[in-house]
């Protein structure tokens, strides 16, 4: 299995200057070789094959006009062309319906806000003693090692992001032997539901909120983006400020990023099979609601579920919402009707059950993808008993909101 390895790279002044050449070189190969490819589309010749692109590209070096481009690592702008292919195979595999469609390939500008180069070995990039990274052309780059590489990578590909920052980052071929023998067969199983009052709910009765390092970046984010719409364009200040959002940006995805590895991993562990609800279907189901601060998070959550399960022999079931969760009753399986969104608690009418509406959606997706889940443990019992109990199982006047975590 292969794993993406990335490192925040340090470069020097003059390392930047060399890195902003060399992206530069990049995106002018890139978009050398689109041209060349769609004016000959535009004429109605044949497709440009990548040979006749890399020659030309040879030949422009010895131009005046693009002289510069020997200043960087040819390696560099080859795999740079090599990008623009990648691009052009998903684009007709799209049309021949093979994959989901892509547009077609576009021009790379300097404003991009993600610039990147890749070497490959025969660019004898190195990892030194002292643990820098030797870039061809570039130099001896500091780098803050913050995992171990399970393995020796071939290629690196070096990234600056939106906010100003470097990154290296390593392709790695994993053992799925030694995967799987980090993480010992389980017997429990767990459906997940992705909820609006809590980032996710567990069939086991958990609930699971985005930590406060999170919350307090994303509030942070908001105002910062509340400033930049106050300041006028193309002024200094807004530049500033642009740069600042750029940043808390790039904070937010990050500490995301560390909250969803975190409990992802966590999931898989504990858990030998995992349901979750098909998204897709999930965002149909809240159109009529606000657009949850969630959203975002959950289908790059849910890819990592898929990609650990994968990795560490779990089983992880998507399940489509066939039957909206809050109508059944996991413990009994009646269906009886939907209940407004301000009931979180209910009684069931056929079997007396008390139910919390995020529990038992958990439990009831659980279910739909066949695990045998039981609902007992997501049984649950108000703590605040409303006054008029006694005269429904679904209360309307959303008094029932307070609820203690389920007691078997
Ligand atoms: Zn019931």
């Amino acid at each position: 299995m292969q794993l993406r390895y990335s490192f925040r790279l340090y470069p020097n002044g003059p390392q930047r200057s060399a890195l902003a050449r060399a992206f530069g070189c990049a995106r002018v190969a890139y978009n050398d070789g689109l041209r060349a490819r769609e004016e000959a589309r535009a004429a109605g010749l044949p497709f440009v094959p990548s040979g006749v692109l890399s020659k030309a590209l040879t030949e422009a070096k010895r131009t005046e006009a693009r002289s510069w481009l020997g200043e960087v690592s040819a390696v560099v702008l080859q795999q740079s062309l090599r990008d623009l292919d990648t691009a052009y195979r998903n684009l007709f595999d799209g049309l021949k319906g093979k994959r989901p469609r892509m547009g077609a390939p576009r021009f790379k500008s300097r404003k991009d806000t993600r610039q990147a180069i890749r070497f490959t070995a025969n660019a004898r990039w190195k990892i030194t003693p002292g643990g820098d990274l030797t870039l061809p052309k570039i130099g001896d780059v500091r780098v803050k090692w913050s995992r171990v590489l399970p393995s020796v990578p071939s290629t690196v590909t070096v990234v600056k992001d939106a906010a100003g920052r470097y990154f290296a980052s390593f392709v790695v071929e994993t053992d799925p032997a030694a995967d799987l023998a980090r993480m010992p067969e389980s017997d429990t199983m767990v459906g997940i539901d992705l909820g609006l009052t809590h980032f996710a709910v567990l069939s086991d009765g958990r609930r699971i909120d985005s930590p406060r390092f999170l919350r307090r970046a994303e509030k942070k984010l908001k105002r910062a983006q509340r400033a930049l719409s106050r300041k006028a364009k193309g002024g200094k200040n807004r530049e500033k400020a642009r740069r600042k959002v750029a940043r808390n940006h790039a904070r937010v995805a990050d500490a995301r990023r560390e909250f969803h590895h975190q409990l992802s991993t966590e999931l898989i562990r504990e858990n030998q099979a995992i349901a979750v609800e098909d998204l897709a279907v999930k965002g149909l189901a809240r159109t009529r609601l606000a657009k949850s601060v969630h959203d975002a998070g959950w289908s790059a959550f849910v890819t990592m579920l898929e990609y650990k399960a994968a990795k560490y022999g779990r089983t992880l079931i998507r399940i489509g919402r066939f039957e909206p969760t809050s109508q059944v009753c996991s413990h009994c399986g009646v269906k009886d009707g939907p209940k407004p969104l301000n009931v979180r608690v209910w009684q069931c009418q056929a079997c007396g059950w008390w139910l919390d509406r995020d529990i038992n959606a958990a439990v009831n997706i659980a279910k739909a993808a066949g695990l045998a889940v039981s609902a007992c443990r997501a049984r649950v019992r108000p703590v605040r008993v409303p006054a008029r109990r006694e005269e429904a199982g679904t209360h309307r006047d959303g008094q029932t909101t307070v609820v203690g975590i389920p007691a078997p």
